[in-house]
């Protein structure tokens, strides 16, 4: 039986029996790990975020059960309560939707540092009072895409593989990226996509922070990589009916 130190990003939270609750984390080395914390509820209320609310960072204490992927959360300890987000409803719901997004997209018990690392970045960004709550998504959506190995195809036409450059390209959300005139037909939803916006989200996958967008171009990439997050998930995302 090991017992592990992590610090643990709360992704969600529900009650458990009497007085305990149940908790999904992403932590900075085994992953997304799924916790029982005992005697966690019917502690006081408090007027700042408490350990382990969701979207709060924590360092927690846990050991692995023989039995199940359940692990015992002996301990933990509030690091970041990201309080501002409490303050910003947009804000909040944007970091709620990065981390539903984590949570469906990483798999349980599968160390994965770094997107542990991106999910809390952008809720410091969030919590710091950044505005540009779109471009902000933007950066996450495609970073995590990125690094969970199913970004979008933006370089060559999903169906033939042939190099777009130049090329009139058509977005199909389906297909999970580009298609080029010839392979027009694998998709009858494809729309054209104008090279301009093109530019846009390949220099937004490409750039280590999120870049500053015009509200509309933000906009058009927005229903772009929505679409493509509704063909390739398996589950639809609650905070994206939302967030509309
Ligand atoms: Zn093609």
């Amino acid at each position: 039986m090991g017992i592990h130190t992590a610090d643990a990003i709360v992704l969600r939270q529900y009650p458990y029996r009497e007085t305990s609750v149940l908790v999904t984390c992403l932590t900075d080395r085994f992953g997304k790990i799924k916790g029982l914390i005992k005697g966690l509820r019917g502690v006081q209320p408090s007027r700042y975020r408490s350990a382990m609310e969701p979207l709060t960072l924590n360092r927690i204490i846990f050991y692995d059960t023989r039995t199940s992927s359940l692990h015992l959360i002996s301990q933990c300890d509030l690091l970041e309560p990201f309080g501002a987000l409490t303050r910003d409803l947009a804000a909040m719901q944007t970091a709620a939707s990065c981390a539903e997004l984590a949570d469906v997209i990483v798999e349980s018990d599968e160390p994965q540092g770094a997107i542990f690392e991106l999910l809390k970045q952008t809720l410091r960004r969030l919590a710091s009072g950044d505005t540009r709550l779109a471009a902000v998504r933007i950066h996450f959506v495609l970073r995590l895409l990125r690094l969970a190995g199913f970004h979008p195809q933006l370089d060559e036409c999903t169906g033939c593989t042939q190099p777009l450059q130049g090329q009139r390209a058509c977005w199909s959300a389906r297909q999970g990226g580009l298609l080029c005139e010839r392979c027009l037909h694998q998709d009858p939803g494809a729309e054209p996509i104008a090279p301009r916006l093109l530019e846009a989200l390949s220099a937004c996958a490409q750039a280590p922070e999120p870049l500053a967008l015009e509200a509309e171009e933000a906009q058009a990439i927005r229903q772009r990589l929505d679409a493509f997050l509704r063909w390739q998930l398996d589950r639809p995302l609650k905070t994206m009916r939302m967030s509309g």
